[in-house]
């Protein structure tokens, strides 16, 4: 596994007392993946990347990559997008980027070589304007671009989609699935728990500073799966003898969500229906992941 965090736990000091931020959260993430970090808002998921990228140390337990401690060498190959987009007003987005990846070390010569490579890449002719005068998403194209610069092995991008439009939003899903094509390993955060099925691999699901479930969101979604399928016939759904125990939840006329009980195998079930009705379609229905989140953690 690529990280391990063991037992990390951060608690802030706060006026109205101790906030925990992270409760003992222990994980193994794995290489060349993405990985989604995914939560309510003040779920702990900024503390764990800010972590993860050394900006902040826990107040215990440890953090290993590649089976190394977390220090600058290492940090170094990771490149990071915070969740605040803070660029200067009034200084051109090109100047900000060639001064930030000079601090993190690039040579002026290949800081501007960056630069013209993602201008190129992300559709970026806007780059001499200040910042100011950049769109939300603009400005997140100039923060992705510190964040990409460099191929690092592992980015950590903390909601990168949240105020995106959504062509701008699928161009840099694209990118990022390039990365990873490429041998990278991305630990995205986010809220929106609808986008991760296709999005992620693999996922971290944390709730008030808890872990409460990890895995390759194709296993967790086949685990949870409650014998619900999905049909469509040709007889409409309300005139066919469904058998006893079928709960049947009508989508339209002719489609409909079906739970099955225990006693009944599908192949039962079609076999009983086959008489009556064509099938047109009849497929498992998987849990989404947010509905797993919702089934084992009351986000109230
Ligand atoms: P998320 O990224 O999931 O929205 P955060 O990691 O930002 O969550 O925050 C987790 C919890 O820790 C929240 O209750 C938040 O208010 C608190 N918190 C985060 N950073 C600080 C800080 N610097 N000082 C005090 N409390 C903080």
């Amino acid at each position: 596994m690529l990280i391990e965090l063991r037992e990390v736990s951060k608690v802030f000091s706060t006026p109205r007392g101790p906030v925990v931020a992270l409760d003992a959260v222990e994980a193994a993430l794995p290489e060349g993946k993405v990985i989604g970090l995914l939560g309510p808002n003040g779920s702990g998921k900024t503390t764990l990347l800010r972590i993860l990228v050394g900006l902040l140390q826990p107040d215990s337990g440890e953090v290993r990559y590649a089976g190394q401690p977390l220090s600058r060498e290492v940090c170094r190959r990771f490149g990071y997008m915070p969740e605040e987009r803070g660029l200067y007003p009034k200084t051109a987005a090109k100047d900000q980027l060639r001064y930030l990846l000079q601090l993190r070390g690039f040579s002026r010569s290949d800081a501007e070589k960056e630069i013209r490579y993602w201008a190129e890449r992300l559709h970026m002719p806007w780059l001499d304007r200040p910042a100011r005068a950049l769109s939300k998403g603009m400005q997140q194209k100039v923060q992705l671009t510190l964040a990409l610069a460099g191929s690092p092995e592992l980015l950590l991008l903390d909601e990168p989609f949240s105020g995106l439009d959504p062509i701008v939003a699928a161009e840099m899903e694209a990118l990022l699935r390039e990365r990873v094509a490429q041998g990278a390993t991305l630990l995205l955060s986010t809220h929106r728990l609808e986008q991760v099925d296709t999005l992620c691999d693999y996922v971290l699901l944390i709730h008030k500073g808890r872990l409460y479930l990890a895995g390759e969101t194709a296993t967790l979604r086949r685990r949870y799966w409650q014998r619900l399928y999905e049909i469509e016939t040709t007889t409409p759904v309300s005139a066919l003898p469904w058998p006893v125990g079928v709960q049947v939840t009508p989508q339209s006329d002719y489609r409909a969500l079906l739970q099955l009980p225990e006693s009944l195998s599908a192949s039962a079930l079609l076999q009983e229906l086959l008489p009556h009705t064509e099938v047109r379609f009849f497929a498992e229905k998987l849990p989404t992941i947010r509905e797993i989140f919702l089934q084992i953690v009351d986000i109230a």
